[in-house]
């Protein structure tokens, strides 16, 4: 497996509609999903070449996956939040030191030692404020920091073509991920023969995304790509191992656990091909072996467009990123089984950034470490 790393710029501003059809206040997403990457390589394809083997290669096969590009501040590679993410309710990161993960606390710790766990630890605070849930994309090589793009709120008015005038009554705004902004995130490709092409393609840029794209809007140029960069996470048996060593310093706990934690939207279906919004046990993941102890369910609907046809895909609902899953882990099996899908990624339409999952994230225990 083939995996890049690309760095993007927003060089106008960039409008990724949250939400289907017509609103009068647009929300725009604060990355840049991968099926809107992946839909921006294809034009510049197409404005060269044609739909041939390459083309289908690349965009249609599902060989090169394309990912959801997160915020980043040019320097450190930044994902969500996970859905057990805690900081102080009132000051948020103001009080760095609130900045926690729930999932072992509320699984391993005594009502008493959760308690305390709760309150913001700092001295200000203490007792008065509790740590809440906190959103937002976290900068990786620095824990204690949360990135979010600036927005900013553009209005507007419909037109009367009779009158060339401003339509009355029709005024409405979206807001906007503002010029500046960094992205980045991995692309990963099985195929060495596609690189070329691809590497080819990212030289073309600028890339073009979202919506008003043909009024100068959407515009990305590609700072960096890394065609060899560092492993993003320690080695999973390192982390399975600490993982269980800092659950082992709360609670003498018997057997051996794993976190999966949803790195990206994730779309799945039952034997029925009923869309997957919850999991009951590992099943649902294609995980044997394994019970599931605790789940925080990020809800999603994946929307999608099909260009081909000009037509938008249906609405899909699916495990949202962020969202957390605590296994124990009953059969020798179940970590290569991790292993796998850690790598390869789980459900559809992975090629659009969909089913990217980690296991035992450091997030979930690092801020364990030394048993507090
Ligand atoms: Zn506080």
């Amino acid at each position: 497996m083939i995996e890049w790393l690309l760095q993007v710029k927003a060089i106008s501003p960039l409008a990724l509609h949250a939400e289907r059809g017509p609103a009068q206040f647009a929300r725009t997403l604060l990355y840049i999903p991968g099926s809107s990457l992946r839909g921006a390589l294809a034009d510049v394809y197409l404005k060269t070449g044609t739909q041939d083997t390459d083309f289908q290669r690349l965009f249609l096969a599902d060989v090169c996956l394309f990912p959801d590009l997160y915020p980043s501040d040019g320097i450190g590679e930044s994902a969500p939040l996970p859905a057990t993410a805690r900081a102080c309710k009132r000051f948020k990161l103001k009080h760095p030191e609130s900045l926690s993960d729930a999932l072992l606390p509320l699984r391993f710790l005594s009502d008493d030692a959760r308690k305390s766990w709760e309150s913001c630890p700092n001295a200000a605070c203490k007792s008065k404020n509790v740590r809440d849930r906190i959103e937002g994309f976290r900068v990786e090589n620095d824990t204690q920091r949360v990135i979010k793009p600036h927005t900013r709120t553009v209005a507007g008015t419909s037109i009367l073509r009779a009158t060339q005038t401003a339509a009355s009554g029709q005024l409405f705004s979206h807001t906007v991920v503002e010029e500046g902004a960094r992205f980045s995130g991995r692309i990963r490709m099985a195929d060495e023969t596609l690189a070329n092409k691809l590497r080819d393609l990212l030289r073309k840029a600028p890339l073009r995304v979202g919506y008003g794209r043909t009024r100068g809007m959407g515009l990305l140029e590609i700072e960096d790509l890394d065609e060899s960069p560092p492993a993003r996470l320690p080695d999973l048996p390192e982390r399975l191992d600490k993982f269980n060593a800092v659950i082992g310093q709360i609670e003498s706990a018997t057997g051996r656990y794993a976190a999966l934690t949803l790195e990206s939207d994730v779309l799945l279906r039952d034997e029925l091909l009923r869309p997957v919004t919850t999991i009951e046990d590992g099943s649902a993941l294609g995980l044997k072996g394994a019970a599931l102890e605790r789940a925080f369910v990020v809800p999603a609907l994946a929307h999608g467009w099909n260009a081909a046809l000009g037509l938008p895909k249906p609405d899909t609902p699916g495990l949202g990123r962020g969202s957390v899953f605590l296994f124990k882990l009953n059969d020798v099996t179940a970590e290569a089984q991790l292993a796998a899908m850690e790598t390869d990624g789980i459900g559809e339409r992975r090629a659009e950034g969909f089913g990217r999952v980690r296991v035992c994230d450091p997030f979930h225990y690092k801020v364990f470490e030394g048993g507090q």
